[in-house]
Parts: C-alpha cells; structure tokens; sequence
C-alpha cells in the first residue's frame, strides 16, 4: 500500500510541526486501516484530520459569512464509484458521508438539510460542535478588504486565517486506487458556497491508473478541472510528479490563482505540486 495525504495548500506557517504530528499521525492510522483496502486507509486518513482543529476539515473548518460552519467531502475509486457531500452544519466527518452516499444511494452528490438526514439514517454523526478557539477568534476579528483583488484577497485570507488547509489523501494497493477529500470551504464564503472539494475531477479523482486530490482557490480548481486535467496527463503516460507539476503550471497559466495537488500512480508512483508558499504531505509505503 502506497498512501500520500496533505494538510492543504499553505497552512499557518507558525503551527507546521505540530501540523506535520498530526498528518503523519493521520497516515499511520491510514496505512492501518490499508488492510481493508485504499478506499478505507484515505477515509481514516482523512478522518483523523477532521478531528484535527488545525486543519481547514471537520472541527476547526472555515466559517461561512451568515457564521455558519458548513463541511464538504468527496471520494472516488479506481472502479469508478464516486460519492460527495456538501453543505453541512454540524458533521464532523464529511467523508463518511460522502462514503454513504458512494456505497447506499445511485447518486455521486448530496446537499445541504437532506445530505444531514442521509448521514442520520447512516449513524453518522451531525450534531457536532465545528467552532474552535481559532475559528471563534477569525470569525470575531473579521474585517474582509472591500478590493476585488483576488491575490489580495488570498493574501488576506492567508493572513488571518493560515492560508488554504483542506485536507486529502490518495492511496494505491495492487490495482486498486482511491482519493479523498475533505473541507470547510473557504473563510467568509457566501452561505451555502460549495467549492472544488466534493466536485469530481474538481477536488478529486480516481481512474484505473491514478488518484489525486486537490487543495486551494476552490472556484479557480473547479473550473479548471484540476484533478482531472492531473488524472488525464498520468493516464496520458506522465508520472505522477511530472503530472502534478504540470498540471500546477497549467492551472496558474489558467487562472492566475492558487492550489496544490498530490497523487498516486498504479505502480506506487506519487507526485505532488503547489504554486502556495508551501503545503505539508504525510506519506508511508
Ligand atoms: N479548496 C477548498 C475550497 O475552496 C479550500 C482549501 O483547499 O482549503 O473549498
């Protein structure tokens, strides 16, 4: 089993090493739970940083402008079964759901008050409380500049709040593959914003050769396709690092605007890029 996950596109610079703990600690309790196959080490991987209030996923994600905190996730596997999330108060573990939705509905994605009645009826959880003393403090100390300048935007968000700091992980065994990724979006979205995370080829994606998963500008990424345009260029016959570096160029020339994104070949390859000022990966295998 080969297993990469990542803690976003640019997290507080000022928290890394207990940042790097967490997500290191969060691909051990993947690879264990590897034995089950990828599918269930990047759901452990990714629900271990939904515990984590230093990442942008589950406690501690972003708040939306109405001070609602709302949780998107998506997964996919090499077979192609696909299943996301999105828009929901008061669940911790958004990749659960996303799971329930991949493996106990025909559909790929569910929202709001209805995806929160789906996790109900799984036993997933959706009465928890998503605020942390850094997410109180931000939403309390709120004051967005009234430019339209996204870079000075970002550099604003970046300040306040650490940047970009989805969570996600991708893992192979034999010919099995899988990806995962988890979000609370982005600080002071509109309320009921859905970005990249629980889009196909968005936030993540899955072939029988490759799966990725993405962090950053979720608009910018779902309009471009990241995920996609990086599983497009392995299945193409780029290595995964050749691809992720690519398909970072690409984006930026695109967009003009910020993300990352890892993944993993078929052979145990993994590749990751980002045009942030850093992102922070686990990996084992
Ligand atoms: N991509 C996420 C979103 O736009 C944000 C992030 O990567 O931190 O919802």
């Amino acid at each position: 089993m080969q297993l990469l996950a990542h803690g976003g596109a640019g997290g507080d610079p000022n928290d890394a090493e207990t940042r790097q703990q967490q997500l290191d600690s969060a691909v051990e309790a993947g690879a264990d739970a590897g034995a089950d196959g990828p599918e269930a080490a990047v759901v452990a991987t990714v629900r271990e940083l939904e515990s984590s209030p230093r990442f942008n996923a589950g406690v501690g994600s972003t708040v939306q402008s109405d001070g609602v905190v709302r949780t998107d996730a998506g997964l996919m596997r090499e077979d192609g079964t696909a299943g996301a999330a999105c828009s929901m108060p008061g669940v911790e573990h958004a990749v659960d759901v996303a799971r329930v939705v991949a493996h106990e509905t025909p559909h790929v994605l569910v929202s709001g008050e209805n995806a929160i009645a789906l996790a109900d009826a799984f036993d997933v959880a959706t009465d928890r409380d998503l605020w942390t003393e850094r997410t109180r403090k931000c939403w309390r100390e709120i004051d967005p500049p009234g430019s339209d300048d996204r870079r000075e935007h970002l550099r604003w968000v970046r300040e306040q709040f650490g940047g970009f700091d989805t969570v996600g992980a991708v893992a192979v065994a034999g010919d099995r593959l899988a990806a995962a990724t988890s979000t609370g979006g982005r600080w002071y979205a509109l309320a009921g914003r859905v970005g990249d995370v629980p889009q196909v080829g968005a936030g993540f994606y899955a072939t029988e050769h490759t799966a990725v998963s993405a962090t950053g500008a979720g608009e910018a990424i779902a309009r471009f396709g990241l995920s996609r345009w990086v599983a497009d260029a392995i299945e193409d016959g780029a290595d995964p690092a050749a691809a992720c570096e690519r398909g970072i160029e690409a984006f930026e020339a695109a967009t003009g605007d910020i993300a990352g994104v890892i993944a993993v070949d078929r052979e145990g390859r993994t590749g990751e890029a980002f045009n942030s000022d850093s992102m922070q990966t686990g990996s084992s295998g």
